[in-house]
């Protein structure tokens, strides 16, 4: 995989750690966006001024209270699972993956690690991978009418509803 070559090279080198913008109380931290866009990074920068450590701190505070409230099955290890979880931006409002598919942000289950668009918050992908997170990238089958394999139980499970319920908790 091209992102996991990547990583390897990396940590090669002797001055890759990068400093959190910001930790949540949970323990998820916030690095940034890199100027070239280029992931993982190793500088951090910001993409939107609306991202700052209080809205950080409200998109996961207003995450657990829509778990709590519409998906209480993830409620009890959500807070666990947040922690560690590393969060980069990338420029803009999406942008085209690997796969030429457009996107505002992915889940990357492996690396405890998510990257999304510097969308504003309510209209941020952060609770869609965040949800990513908590189901370890791996969604319960079968799959729900029109939906795909990632998010396959997505309807039935409520994490639509949930992620709709974080939007609008926003009052942006
Ligand atoms: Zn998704």
């Amino acid at each position: 995989m091209k992102y996991l070559a990547l990583v390897i090279i990396l940590s090669g080198c002797a001055n890759t750690a990068t400093t959190p913008w910001c930790t949540s109380k949970a323990g998820t931290v916030l690095i940034g966006v890199p100027p070239d866009n280029t992931f993982p990074i190793t500088s951090h920068k910001y993409g939107n001024t609306d991202w700052d450590c209080e809205n950080f701190q409200r998109a996961e505070d207003l995450l657990l209270e829509a778990v709590e409230q519409i998906t209480p099955q993830f409620h009890l290890n959500a807070k666990s699972q947040l922690k560690s979880v590393a969060i980069y931006f990338h420029d803009g409002d999406s942008w085209v993956n690997t796969n030429e598919i457009e996107i505002a942000g992915q889940a990357l289950c492996n690396w405890n690690t998510i990257q999304i668009s510097s969308s504003t918050p309510p209209s941020s992908a952060y609770a869609h991978e965040m949800f990513h997170v908590f189901q370890g990238c791996k969604a319960p089958l079968p799959i729900d009418k029109k939906r795909d394999e990632d998010h396959a139980d997505w309807i039935r499970s409520g994490i639509y509803e949930a992620i709709d319920y974080w939007s609008k908790s926003w009052n942006f």
